[in-house]
């Protein structure tokens, strides 16, 4: 178990804890000094071979007294992803092993959460049985940002068809906007700028409360540097306005925060620091 917040369990489903890309390539707004920064705040954020960023790909399983919730399901098996070639047609057996691990098997997930419709949060949604892609949670149902719904049926690309799609016409997708609650423990916060329909997620038991930031943020650095613009963000200033937002209620309730894509252990604290952030494992 990675922590306990109140009565719910969190269990880390670690997939992937690689090297990724150079950060001069992730974070094209923070300068020439952009590494030798990373590595003044980040322990172990850059691989010391390559120069990359190392970047988890992780879900995380919320074990509440009512249901087993999982947040985000990586990238997945046999997924077609040209574009990442780590990515691409996995067949890998690590996020099962955690599943496992955490002592659950796929019928036991009773909701899975994607925070947003990107390819290394919606792999695990399905998996290729017999050249067909079948929900891999057969009990789930499936929550997913409307407003990133509508953007993937429109390109009706590789990721909607493969990891989308046949969890809608098995009837076990339910399309939520921010705001939306699950159970008593786990409410979906409006962090749109990644994608358009991104949402973040608050989990609360008594007077005990965490945060996963889905990819609002992709490493502690965006802490103290929360204005640097992330490539892969579809609007990148509505994306900095939304880090903010969530970097300052991380600070103002102390609350742990994990993230989805921090070096590990992804855990830790946001405090405010000379009118910006701080990080602490
Ligand atoms: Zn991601």
């Amino acid at each position: 178990m990675l922590c306990k917040i109140g009565d719910v369990e969190v269990w880390r489903i670690l997939e992937i804890n690689a090297p990724f890309m150079m950060p001069e390539e992730l974070f094209p707004t923070a300068g020439p000094d952009v590494t030798k920064i990373i590595e003044t705040h980040v322990k172990g954020g850059i691989c010391l071979q390559s120069g990359r960023l190392i970047l988890p790909v992780q879900g995380f399983l919320l074990k509440t007294p009512s249901h087993n919730i999982l947040v985000d399901s990586c990238v997945g098996n046999d997924k077609t992803i040209p574009a990442m070639a780590d990515w691409n047609k996995r067949s890998d057996t690590r996020f099962m092993a955690a599943l496992t691990a955490a002592g659950m098997s796929t019928e036991d997930i009773d909701y899975v959460l994607c925070t947003h419709l990107h390819p290394d949060h919606v792999g695990w949604n399905t998996r290729l049985e017999d050249g067909r892609w079948v929900p891999t949670f057969p009990n789930a149902r499936y929550l997913m940002p409307a407003a990133d719904e509508e953007v993937q049926r429109s390109r009706n690309a590789d990721l909607y068809v493969e990891s989308v799609l046949p969890v809608i016409e098995a009837g076990q997708v339910e399309l939520v906007e921010a705001g939306h609650m699950l159970g008593d423990h786990v409410t979906l916060l409006p962090t749109p700028g990644h994608t358009q329909g991104h949402v973040s997620v608050k989990v609360k038991s008594g007077e005990y409360e965490a945060l996963i930031t889905g990819d609002t943020m992709h490493s502690t650095v965006q802490c103290w540097y929360p204005d640097w613009h992330f490539i892969y963000d579809a609007d990148a200033e509505m994306a900095v306005a939304s880090r903010k937002r969530l970097l300052e209620e991380a600070s103002e309730t102390g609350c742990v925060v994990l993230g989805s894509h921090f070096a590990l252990p992804s855990l830790g604290h946001v405090s405010s620091d000379k009118g910006s952030f701080r990080w602490e494992d």
